[in-house]
């Protein structure tokens, strides 16, 4: 069953036992944790860096940016978060997932050269 929404937590350390429907937020760890949403049981892990996913809380409700894609699972779910509730993509072909992969490392490229150009300046 596709899940509408989901609830929010925030924990110090992600339990052993991650509960369908809760997205698990811990701020020492930065990372975001979820059972993907499909219903599959898979456990997704999303770390919460400037070149990875962002989280968003306005005191009620989480976001998490970019969207998630589980490219590499079985299920091969791709949706948003917002506001807690879950926003379904359609299934995205091989190419589009290609081009989504290679958008992912130029923005990494980019944002790891910004940094190192900002050391370089620094010295
Ligand atoms: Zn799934």
């Amino acid at each position: 069953m596709k899940r509408k929404m989901i609830r929010h937590k925030f924990v110090d350390l992600i339990p052993d036992m991650v509960e369908e429907g809760v997205i698990y937020i811990s701020i020492p760890f930065s990372t975001a944790t979820h059972k993907c949403v499909c219903g599959c049981g898979e456990i997704i892990v999303t770390p919460i860096k400037p070149t990875d996913w962002e989280i968003i809380w306005n005191g009620d409700t989480v976001s998490l940016n970019p969207s998630i894609g589980n490219w590499s699972l079985p299920c091969q779910s791709h949706y948003w978060i917002e506001e807690n509730k879950i926003i379904w993509s359609r299934k995205w072909n091989d190419l589009e997932i290609e081009i989504g992969r290679e958008k992912d490392t130029v923005a990494k490229a980019k944002h790891y050269g910004k940094f190192r150009r900002w050391l370089s300046w620094m010295k």
